[in-house]
């Protein structure tokens, strides 16, 4: 006499249970933490506790020497590394760049349409975004690869971020110049291209390019903020009540949502203009991807030089 198969082995069944076992393991996936309490209390640094309270560090801080912070023998070093020649760089950016600023807004009031109003909006939303993915691009080459031993770019440009993972309050003790400086410089081409479209282009050719320089105006102002946007992030007493309020709204990067970028070994969560990006970004293994592939063609190691200046505390 012939049985039925149990409903479990039927082919079918199994198939149906396959492609929901597959979709709930995405679901959780997907809904997963990109860092849990515990890893963020482990391995990164209490901001909004400067008195480590509730730090659950094992073994204790004491035996090993400051894993962060100010007192960080490698966060001293790099700090040390900040030249007088460097600080002039960056006043001058900060200067030229807030001059070009306010001469592009003149422009842009002046040549306003409001019926092409929507069309501008798009393009200044375009450019914030675009402005949140170059900030995480930059931010994970910076981190990810070089060393400060590289010449001009490893100790004037490198070196910040070296020293922001393992003293991660030092840029809020920075002034608006180092904090600053370098995004200035970085938007100073582009604002100058359009004062010089402004001033050399017919009014029907200032119309056509209107929309496009809007984007790049959003663009350069957003990345020249990122910095200031990233320093409140870390700044956990005595904001203004309105830059809590944008970081609550999430308009720009919230404190709790930077935190998850600080859990070492700091390879998630680079973008820190908006932060509108991180998660996609997380969820679509964008980073590990270009990570396998750089390490694949060069054979150098992501984080390698971070690592060594992490370890320079112990
Ligand atoms: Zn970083
Ligand atoms: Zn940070």
């Amino acid at each position: 006499m012939a049985y039925p198969l149990p409903l479990s082995c039927s082919p079918r069944v199994n198939q149906v249970l396959d492609n929901q076992l597959t979709a709930s393991t995405m679901a959780t996936n997907l809904l997963a933490p990109v860092k849990t309490e515990q890893e963020i209390l482990e391995n990164s640094m209490l901001e909004d506790d400067p008195n480590a309270n509730c730090a659950a560090t094992s073994p204790p801080l004491e035996s090993l020497g400051p894993r962060w912070g100010p007192q960080h023998k490698g966060a001293q070093e790099l700090a040390n590394l900040y030249s007088t020649g460097k600080r002039t760089q960056e006043c001058i950016c900060v200067g030229i760049c807030l001059t070009l600023m306010a001469v592009n807004l003149i422009f842009i009031l002046f040549h306003i349409k409001l019926q092409n109003l929507s069309a501008i909006m798009v393009a200044a939303f375009c450019g914030i975004v675009t402005a949140d993915f170059g900030s995480g691009f930059v931010h994970w080459a910076a981190d990810t690869w070089g060393s400060i031993e590289l010449p001009v770019i490893g100790k004037n440009f490198l070196r910040p971020f070296r020293e922001h993972h393992i003293d991660p309050t030092s840029i809020t003790r920075h002034d608006f110049i180092e904090t600053n400086g370098d995004n200035f410089m970085v938007t100073i081409p582009f604002l100058a291209r359009m004062v010089w479209d402004f001033i050399t282009l017919s009014e029907d050719d200032v119309q056509m390019k209107f929309t496009w320089n809007c984007y790049v105006f959003l663009l350069a102002i957003f990345v020249a903020m990122t910095n200031q946007i990233h320093k409140w992030s870390h700044t956990y007493f005595g904001l203004p009540s309105w830059v809590v309020f944008l970081q609550e709204m999430h308009v720009i990067l919230p404190r709790r949502h930077h935190r998850i970028h600080h859990v070492a070994p700091h390879e998630t969560y680079f973008c820190i203009t908006t932060g509108w990006l991180n998660w996609p970004m997380e969820k679509l293994h964008f980073w590990t991807a270009l990570e396998v592939l750089i390490e694949a063609v060069s054979g150098l190691k992501p984080r390698d030089d971070d690592l060594k200046w992490a370890k320079k505390g112990t």
